[in-house]
This record gives C-alpha cells, sequence and structure tokens, in this order.
C-alpha cells in the first residue's frame, strides 16, 4: 500500500498561546511517533500552499478576507472563546487547505493508493461563513469540493469520527446529494448539533455517542448504521475527519475508545473503499488533545492505511 503522509512546519506557527489544547505540541507528538521505522515505507509530502480559488470552493470571499483581517502582527487574537490566530496562523491555515487538495490530486491521479495529512488548524468545525471551534477553514470540505468540481465525482463521502460533530462540514453539504457526511460524536458536547433529525436531503447522518460510551457502542453504532449507509452509497472517493479526541484519554470528551477501536474502524473504512473506490482514502486531522493517545492512535491509524495489519 503506497500511503502520503502529509506534514509541514508552518502547522507549528499557528501559535494558539499558552494552555490551549489545540497546540503545535499536538504535531510535535505525532512527527515523534511516525519517525519510527515502521513508518519508513511512507511517502513524506511538504504541502504546497493553498489557493484562495480552492477556499472559495467552500468559503465566500467576506470569511477569507475576515480571516486574514484579523491575523494580528504579534501575540494572539480571539476570533471567538476558542479559535485563535496568530501571526503564523494564515500560512499554517492555507498550508493546510494546500495538503488535503494536493491528497486528492495524488490519490486521483494514482500516484498513491491513501494519505494521512497531519495539519492545523483543524477544520469541521468551520462553517462556510463562520470560523469556530479551534477551525478557521473548513479543510475536509474543501476536499470534497475540490474533488467533486476537478475530478467530477458524483458520489464523494466523509467520514467524521471526531468526538465532536462536524457543524460546519454538515453546513456545507447540507443540501448536496452528491456528498454524503456521516458523523459519530458525544452528545451532549460542543457545538450542540448533530441529531440524528438532521439529515439534509437524505444524505447526513448522525450518529450520537453518550459520555461514558465505549467501543463496544462505538463498533455497534458504525457497523448498523454508518458503515451500511456507505455502502449503499457506493462512494467514488472517501474523506476522513480524524479526530482522536474519542480516546479514552482525552480531556475535551468522554467517550473511551482505545487505539485498537481506531485501527478497526480504519480497517472497515479501508474494506469499504476497497470495494467502491480502489481504496481511495484521503484521511485529514481534526481533534485531538491528550498528546500520547493522540499520538499513539494517529500511529495505529496510518499503520492501518499503509496495510500493516493486513499484510
Ligand atoms: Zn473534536
Amino acid at each position: 500500500m503506497k500511503t502520503l503522509y502529509y506534514s509541514h512546519p508552518d502547522f507549528l506557527f499557528h501559535d494558539t498561546g499558552a494552555g490551549h489544547p489545540e497546540c503545535a505540541d499536538r504535531l510535535r507528538s505525532i512527527t515523534t511517533a511516525l519517525a519510527a521505522p515502521e513508518f519508513s515505507s511512507l511517502i513524506r509530502v511538504l504541502p504546497p500552499l493553498g489557493t484562495k480559488q480552492q477556499i472559495r470552493l467552500i468559503h465566500p470571499q467576506f470569511h477569507l478576507e475576515a480571516i486574514r483581517a484579523a491575523i494580528p502582527k504579534h501575540g494572539e487574537h480571539y476570533l471567538d472563546q476558542d479559535t485563535v490566530v496568530s501571526p503564523g496562523s494564515e500560512l499554517a491555515a492555507f498550508r493546510a487547505v494546500g495538503a488535503v487538495c494536493d491528497a486528492v490530486d495524488k490519490i486521483m491521479t494514482v500516484q498513491a493508493d491513501n494519505a494521512f495529512c497531519a495539519i492545523r488548524p483543524p477544520g469541521h468545525h468551520a462553517e462556510p461563513d463562520l470560523a469556530m471551534g479551534f477551525c478557521l477553514f473548513n479543510n475536509v470540505a474543501i476536499a470534497a469540493e475540490y474533488a467533486h468540481r476537478h475530478y467530477h465525482l458524483q458520489r464523494i463521502a466523509i467520514v467524521d469520527f471526531d468526538v465532536h460533530h462536524g457543524n460546519g462540514t454538515q453546513a456545507a453539504f447540507y443540501k448536496q446529494a452528491n456528498v454524503l457526511y456521516a458523523s459519530s460524536h458525544e452528545m451532549p458536547n460542543f457545538p450542540g448539533t448533530g441529531y440524528p433529525t438532521e439529515t439534509g436531503v437524505g444524505n447526513i447522518i448522525n450518529v450520537p455517542l453518550a459520555a461514558g460510551d465505549t467501543g463496544i457502542e462505538f463498533r455497534q453504532k458504525y457497523s448498523a448504521i454508518i458503515l451500511p449507509a456507505l455502502r449503499h452509497f457506493k462512494p467514488d472517493l472517501l474523506l476522513i475527519s480524524a479526530g482522536f479526541d474519542a480516546h479514552k484519554d482525552d480531556p475535551l470528551a468522554s467517550i473511551r475508545l482505545v487505539e485498537d477501536d481506531f485501527r478497526w474502524l480504519t480497517q472497515e473504512l479501508m474494506d469499504i473503499a476497497d470495494h467502491y473506490c480502489a481504496g481511495r482514502i484521503i484521511s485529514a486531522l481534526e481533534g485531538g488533545y491528550n498528546l500520547k493517545a493522540l499520538a499513539s492512535s494517529v500511529a495505529v491509524h496510518v499503520k492501518t492505511l499503509m496495510g500493516v495489519f493486513t499484510a
């Protein structure tokens, strides 16, 4: 299996300030974990900067300009109580968009089988016209629309296993039947959306989890609801909003997954992608705030993408 791994020093310069959970150390811990010899066959890619045109696929011009105008010359500027920008945020945010779009290009032109993008800021809370929840631009939503426009894909699936609901991704595609958005998330928790009754045009699937749920409930709900829906949809491309904050050690939520649950879901998604779309998967980092659990969970997710457990 040829797996692309996107990372870039620019992601470290999005500085959210002391004590913020969405910090550069998250990526440092992932970088350290993926420096192990077992990851030597990863194809490591330094992503290009994304373009305004790519961002405009999801976000109106005024949103793009508002983010750029909010970037301070020094220190930090709070867009809301959670969402911070610093002098390095613009490059990081553009680079994150560049990573997912470059991954779409490379996967669609069969230069690799799948990709993991270790990017920040994350994206799934960013609505078309609103930055929130640590997110400025919705990386995965942009990747989906980019794949639709440039490669004319008609059935793009997004699976979001971050412990929080991806309100931004849902908002972007709420009336767009060519994109299936399926999310599992703890309720009640931030951002408060993600009820099963929010179904879009039949293309939105919300699967709430309750505080204290473990891999047992997680696997049951995926097996009963999300995986069958994906098989029914028959995706041309599978995108993953890969947040690892449903881990039992995560400080921002109360779901109790372990690394093997991320391995299980990744493998199930790969089996579906193998069946319907030649294995095409692009996974992009969202949350995950316990540095140790994040590193070990990403390691298992990426190893699975590399085919290590099925070889
Ligand atoms: Zn999250």
